[in-house]
């Protein structure tokens, strides 16, 4: 089984092919050629002899007509003339009457014997024929004998002459031993070159799988490099930027993973430094205890925090498309009412929360994952906002989208931040965003919501001034492509 298969393999390998190649295109048209020659040569010769013997036949059968030779075979001029011709041809020649006797051999070997076969009976009625014995080299032509009889002509007997033509297998013996010479110096060359194309076309596959092996097996950092034709070229440099980008797929992947650890572990490290100064105190204050314990329960709510956006973004990643649940939503309604919760933390820090809508706009989107980014925008802007500050919120549409505007007059970020913010616990400012609080998880869920509503999300900001988010979402939701 092991064997048939590898069998197989070498079979389909690009370098078998190319031989086959080679052998279907340059040995085989040589063999059929050669042979085709051979026949073809034989034919030719065998054409030209009777055609040569034929009128001479003719004459022949006049000279038979008008000594009277049918008769009486026995007349020696003819029967002499007989022999020269044969001598000639270096073969017999035999003469037939109308009653197809043999009445002359001049091998004397059938003489007397009555001569049937389809050749003779196609030259009683008027016409040639010949016959070429291949196994002993022997060309058999049949003439008519001719003779008119009160102005008609009619065939009263057949001359047959025979032509020995060894030297024509002597010849073929000749152009096959040249063929066979020439066939091997052939083969030998085209083997040479076609052992050499074949490597040469090869060599570069092999070249890069052994790179891609030794990438596979961190023997090797560096970057393919196979340029012996523009195509693997092409391939090589294809297959570079598939790895880089895997490369830097998993380098997120790993600061992800340390992100995420080091997240869960702050709020889990304050609780250890609250319950040990608890315990290493003796005849501790009620009060105090009430602080600590008070402490503790935001850092869990904290960590509950971050494993709930967490698991936001893992359900919202690429695989969970379909858990979206569409329904034709109001979309007035749903930020007044996103507005409303958030409204007591911005009473908190005397921030005007402004909402203008332009018309109803009623678009169908995942209500719960809607209100996750939406809510997410306007609580930054409330969070990184100076005291007293604004935030706008504006809500209008079109006949195919709906834009959602949220505008603040807040902190805003430098410019080389903003590309990052929508990365998975990005802060802007880790040490003031720590006392404002967060993960860094926020915009990364609500981009991750609008991306799965095949919307668009993009962001103005000026260093101390402020910032705006411009949210696009279709207003009819577009099914994912086959
Ligand atoms: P979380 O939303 O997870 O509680 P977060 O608000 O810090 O935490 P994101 O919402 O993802 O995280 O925002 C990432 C960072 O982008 C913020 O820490 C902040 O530095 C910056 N940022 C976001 N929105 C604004 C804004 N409106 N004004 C200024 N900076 C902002
Ligand atoms: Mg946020």
């Amino acid at each position: 089984m092991k064997r048939s298969g590898r069998f197989k393999n070498i079979l389909k390998s690009l370098k078998m092919q190319t031989i086959m190649l080679v052998i279907f295109v340059g040995i085989l048209p040589a063999i059929v050629l050669s042979v085709a020659f051979n026949k073809f040569y034989v034919y030719k010769q065998i054409e030209s002899d009777v055609s040569d013997i034929v009128p001479h036949g003719e004459v022949v059968g006049a000279q038979i007509i008008s000594s009277g030779y049918l008769n009486d075979p026995s007349q020696d001029n003819i029967n002499t003339l007989l022999q020269a011709i044969g001598n000639t041809y270096g073969g017999r020649v035999m003469v037939v009457n109308s009653s197809l006797n043999i009445i002359k051999d001049t091998y004397k070997v059938d003489e007397g014997k009555t001569a049937i076969s389809p050749e003779i009976i196609q030259v009683m009625e008027g016409q040639y024929a010949d016959f070429y014995d291949k196994e002993n080299s022997d060309l058999f032509v049949a003439i008519p004998i001719k003779s008119t009889f009160s102005g008609e002509e009619l065939t009263v007997g057949a001359l047959i002459i025979n032509k020995n033509m060894t030297y024509v297998n002597a010849n073929l013996d000749y152009f096959i031993n040249f063929e066979i010479v020439f066939g091997l110096v052939w083969i030998t060359i085209l083997g040479i070159l076609t052992i050499h194309f074949s490597t040469r076309i090869t060599n570069p596959f092999s070249k890069f799988t052994k790179s891609l092996k030794d990438i596979e097996d961190g023997v090797s950092e560096s970057d393919i490099a196979v340029n012996d034709f523009s195509e693997v070229d092409e391939l090589s440099s294809q297959m570079n930027s598939l790895l880089n980008r895997m490369k830097v797929v998993d380098e997120s992947r790993q600061e992800f993973v340390s992100n995420v650890s080091h997240e869960l572990k702050t709020p889990l490290t304050s609780m250890k430094v609250l319950a040990d100064s608890l315990n290493s105190m003796e005849d501790v204050p009620n009060e105090l205890y009430k602080e600590f314990m008070t402490d503790i329960g935001a850092e869990i709510d904290r960590e509950t925090q971050i494993i709930n956006d967490l698991l936001s973004l893992v359900k919202m990643d690429k695989g969970a498309r379909e858990s979206l649940n569409i329904s034709s939503v109001n979309m007035n309604e749903l930020i007044e009412l996103i507005m409303k919760r958030l409204k007591p933390i911005a009473e908190k820090q005397q921030i005007e929360l402004v909402f203008e809508s332009f018309r109803p706009v009623m678009a169908e989107v995942d209500q719960v994952k809607m209100t996750l980014a939406i809510t997410n925008l306007i609580e930054n802007g409330i969070k990184y906002n100076k005291e007293t500050g604004w935030v706008h919120v504006s809500l209008n549409s079109d006949h195919q989208y709906c834009y959602i505007k949220v505008q603040d007059c807040g902190i805003g970020m430098p410019q080389d931040s903003i590309e990052h913010i929508f990365e998975r616990f990005y802060r802007v400012d880790k040490s003031h965003s720590r006392e404002i609080g967060g993960t860094g998880l926020g915009l990364a869920i609500t981009k991750s919501s609008i991306v799965m509503h095949r919307g668009d999300i993009k962001v103005h900001s000026v260093e101390g001034e402020g910032t705006t988010f411009d949210v696009r979402i279709p207003l009819n939701y577009i099914e994912e492509a086959e």
